[in-house]
């Protein structure tokens, strides 16, 4: 017979048996220790965006980038709460490159690029993407894998802006760097915890998570993107789908109602309508640079010759990092800014070589992070990571002191051979410290056997004024 209460005792049985076996089976994500800040994410992620955006070239379409911005937001308050630092500023830009990838930087800024969204089924699938990056980003595997490695992983990527002042093939790797930090070196689990808790992201904000699964088929049915990124080969994209789809099983989409796909295809036969975008390595290939500022000279396309001028007398005041540092410099000189670093250099002086910035005569200026706090140990740093990218580099007797800006500084006597003349070349670094930590530096390139720019180098060092 049938009786009411027995029924009622049985459902709250197995309410009580069942959910709290849901609740568990959502898989909980720990933060991983990092000795780094929040703050320190949140620069270093501004310096790489500095860099992918001079390296990359965005989409400038106001549609389409306002659509993905959209999207971003709506997966940012999906993030739970124990991972939200509201001082992480996410935004999300479109960058104009074929591969199906994107990547995101400590501290949130985004680069989705425009093949994803041309190859993404649906805005789920793209949001898919979305919302693994955002989780790398949330559970700062950036730095806590720097952390990890202790030390020059993170360095390594600013001395990758900081190498490129050197030039030379060795610096290739990192030239895309320090975004490429990010790119290519997540292990399994990072990977894992971004597409677990990616999934949930989705299911928080009114994705269905499995959409993010989907887009592992959808990449492998279009034959794969790019390296680096969402694209990690590790773990497998059959175990992600897997893995993802297991825990979908666990999660509930939140306000799921208003989402349509109108917009979705909108976009995507807007981006139909622009030529094919060119891939990532084409793009590094053609070594173009965006944006060129004012009173910027591009890098020629050929190797300098590293027949110049003489450095005039007649000086000129140039105010650089937005007023932080005025100098002067011979006034037949040229500025180019390269990633974080400015140079000054003579006619001929500068070009590429194997897609790569190199220099045969001049002066840099620069800004790093280093562990090390006190001056001698962050120049080692510094000369360390320079030399990463440049095997013909070698130091030459100690530091010896001096000033600049009215602050102690060190000056270190470097040679190398340079990359595109083959030549000797003398390589002065003169470093001092800013009062947040970092530090400045100038570097100063002469072919060995040219002694006119002596002068002139102490002149440009005699005339920094620091504004910190
Ligand atoms: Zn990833």
């Amino acid at each position: 017979m049938f009786k009411k209460q027995t029924l009622i005792a049985w459902l709250t049985l197995v309410a009580i048996s069942v959910m709290p076996f849901t609740a568990l089976a959502q898989t909980q994500i720990k933060l991983h220790s990092n000795k780094y800040s929040i703050q320190d994410d949140i620069k270093l992620g501004r310096q790489a965006a500095q860099e992918a955006e001079n390296q990359f070239p965005l989409l400038r379409d106001e549609n389409v980038r306002s659509y993905v911005e959209n999207v971003g937001r709506r997966l940012v308050t999906g993030i739970p709460s124990q991972f939200q630092h509201p001082e992480f500023q996410y935004y999300f830009k479109v960058v104009n490159a074929r591969d199906i990838n994107a990547f995101a930087l400590p501290g949130g800024p985004m680069y989705v690029n425009r093949g994803m969204i041309e190859a993404a089924r649906s805005e789920g699938e793209m949001a898919g993407v979305m919302a693994h990056e955002i989780s790398h980003v949330a559970l700062r595997h950036g730095t806590a894998q720097a952390s990890k490695a202790q030390k020059y992983s993170i360095l390594g990527g600013i001395a990758g802006i900081a190498g490129t002042i050197l030039g030379g093939p060795g610096v290739g790797q990192l030239a895309q760097a320090p975004f490429a930090v990010y790119l290519l070196k997540f292990s399994r689990e990072y990977e894992t915890e971004a597409d677990i808790l990616g999934a949930q992201i989705m299911a928080r904000a009114g994705y269905d998570p499995r959409d993010l699964a989907n887009m592992f088929q959808t990449i492998e049915r279009q034959g794969g993107g790019g390296g680096g990124g969402f694209l990690s080969d590790h773990p497998s994209p059959s175990d992600r789908y897997a893995r993802i789809n297991r825990e979908a099983q666990y999660l509930r989409v939140e306000n799921s109602a208003g989402r349509d796909s109108r917009e979705f295809a909108q976009v995507q036969q807007r981006l139909r309508g622009y030529g094919a975008a060119p891939t990532m390595a084409e793009i590094q290939r053609s070594g173009q640079r965006y944006p060129v500022g004012e009173q910027t000279g591009n890098i020629p396309n050929n190797p300098p010759t590293g027949r110049v001028s003489y450095p005039s007398n007649r000086y000129q005041s140039v105010s650089i990092f937005n007023g932080g540092v005025n100098v002067s410099v011979p006034n037949n000189w040229r500025q180019v800014n390269e990633g974080n670093s400015v140079w000054f250099v003579p006619e001929g002086a500068y070009g590429q070589y194997n897609g790569q910035a190199v220099y045969t005569h001049g002066a840099s200026f620069g800004v790093a992070q280093t562990n090390s706090r006190n001056l001698q140990g962050a120049t080692q740093e510094l000369i360390n990571s320079f030399a990463q990218g440049n095997s013909n580099l070698r130091t030459s007797g100690g530091y010896s002191r001096s000033s600049m800006s009215g602050r102690t500084a060190l000056v270190s006597t470097l040679t190398n051979i340079n990359e595109a003349t083959g030549r000797p070349e003398v390589i002065r670094l003169i470093t001092t410290q800013l009062r947040n930590g970092q530090v400045f530096y100038m570097v100063a390139v002469a072919p060995q056997n040219e002694r006119g720019f002596e002068t002139a180098f102490d002149q440009i060092l005699r005339s920094v004024r620091i504004n910190d």
